[in-house]
């Protein structure tokens, strides 16, 4: 979601007359867009703004600002801690940036705006974005779920979505500018909702775009999956086979005090249900360990659901408070070592997990999208999978962007190994 912002951004500076350098000391303007989510995320801004601070000494011209869920939560303690940051804005005011440069020689104060707004979906605004395979296009923004632990509905604000017609607009640009891939991106993408239909009918209108060779979607939200989605994913070749379903904890106790609305029986019977609906279907999915309160028998379902799942891949974090939110509240922190364990061990379980989903694959043939040279040798091709697990194969004469069969031989850590195969030989292998 920030890479889609930060390209926003650079598409308003560009507009503006300012162009990207790679050189930090000639820049005139630099931008931090910030992540709230957890506690690291801030940390680093910190550490990052110290730093930029001896640019500012040196050259008292250069505009330092803050950007997004940061700048949002954290105006007051960036002002009195870092007054050398000119600029601060939150997730839903990057139009001010055009007034704020063209101000800037008669810039005396701060600028700070961190209002939220019901309606901002920055519908006009085209990013711009690095060369590549994949496109990020946001469909909506904010997040009316509020799950305990989350800074997301604070920082980010009311949901909302964009315009079919908006974003069909966006993928056929980003076609046109030679992107294959498009990843619809959203707080809670498939509880998108438009006068024209809900998520599954944006999604068969982004299929039907003519050159978007893949289609991939996050965060869905296990609450909101429904058949119609199902259908129309594995109705259409273009939408890969692959759902990120964030189950966070296994016991019904902590997911209820998340407030994440479903059970363990409704995720497992959800996951049995996607397997059987889109066979071969791979889900990953986010863990939080060591949420308030959690105690090491409901710790233990967790990593039994994750088994049972059979997740090919997870995000996995410790629980960290965000103040504001209502979990942060509560009395009962859990100690950091036994986070730092549970978060070892659910670690282990997936890593052994992939491996096994991986091995599923040995001796099948799978289209895999051709993206870049491996970092281990420059014979080899690095693609992924619908499934978005990385394969590594011999360069014959495909190139970056074409979908290409391979014949999975291997599986190792987190990586696939196989072997191109021709068209023709696949004939000759059905036949
Ligand atoms: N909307 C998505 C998630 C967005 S945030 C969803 O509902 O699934 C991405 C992930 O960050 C979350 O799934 C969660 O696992 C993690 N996360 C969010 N807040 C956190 C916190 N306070 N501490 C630790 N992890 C957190
Ligand atoms: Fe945060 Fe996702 Fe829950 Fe929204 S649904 S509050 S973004 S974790």
């Amino acid at each position: 979601m920030n890479v889609y912002d930060s390209e926003l951004v650079a598409g308003l500076l560009q507009k503006c007359g300012y162009f990207k350098t790679e050189d930090i000391m000639s820049a005139d303007v630099i931008f931090l867009n910030t992540c709230a989510i957890r506690e690291k995320a801030e940390e680093t801004v910190h550490n990052r703004l110290n730093n930029l601070h001896y640019l500012k000494k040196k050259n008292p011209q250069l505009l330092l600002g803050v950007l997004g869920c940061m700048a949002q939560n954290l105006k007051n303690e960036l002002l009195e801690t870092k007054p050398f940051v000119d600029v601060i804005l939150g997730p839903d005011s990057y139009r001010r940036i055009p007034e704020i440069l063209n101000d800037r020689n008669g810039l005396q104060n701060h600028q700070v705006d961190t209002k939220l707004s019901k309606f901002e979906i920055y519908e006009d605004m085209f990013p711009s974005r690095h060369e590549g395979v994949n496109a990020w296009i946001s469909i909506s923004r904010g997040c009316d779920k509020f799950c305990t632990f989350c800074i997301v509905p604070f920082t980010r604000g009311r949901e909302r979505s964009r315009s079919m017609q908006g974003i069909i607009q966006e993928v056929e640009e980003a076609v046109a500018n030679g992107f294959v891939e498009i990843t619809l991106l959203g707080q809670n993408v498939n509880s998108y909702r438009t006068g024209e239909g809900k998520f599954h009918v944006l999604l068969e209108k982004v299929a039907a775009v003519s050159g978007v060779k893949r289609i991939r979607f996050t965060s869905p939200h296990p609450q909101d999956m429904d058949d119609d989605l199902l259908k129309v994913i594995a109705e259409y070749e273009n939408i890969c086979n692959y759902i990120h379903l964030p189950l966070q904890a296994g016991s019904n106790r902590i997911l209820k005090r998340m407030n994440r609305t479903y059970t363990q029986e409704e995720f497992l019977i959800l996951v049995d249900h996607i397997r059987k609906f889109i066979p071969d279907c791979s889900i990953s999915t986010d863990i939080i360990v060591g949420f308030p309160g959690e105690m090491d028998e409901e710790f233990a379902e967790t990593l039994m659901v994750m088994e049972s799942s059979a997740f090919d891949s997870a995000f996995m974090f410790k629980y960290s408070p965000r103040p504001g939110t209502k979990a942060a509240e509560y009395s009962d922190h859990i100690e950091e070592e036994v986070k730092q364990s549970r978060l070892e061990q659910v670690i282990a379980l997936q890593k052994r997990l992939s491996l096994q989903q991986n091995q599923r694959h040995i001796g099948k043939i799978l289209p895999v999208l051709v993206e870049k040279e491996s970092k281990k040798s420059s014979m080899k091709w690095a693609g992924r999978t619908e499934g978005n697990t990385w394969v590594i194969f011999d360069k014959t004469n495909e190139k970056p962007k074409d979908i290409v069969n391979v014949l999975i031989q291997d599986a190792q850590g987190v990586s696939l190994f196989g072997e191109r195969i021709m068209e023709k030989e696949l004939v000759h292998e059905i036949n």
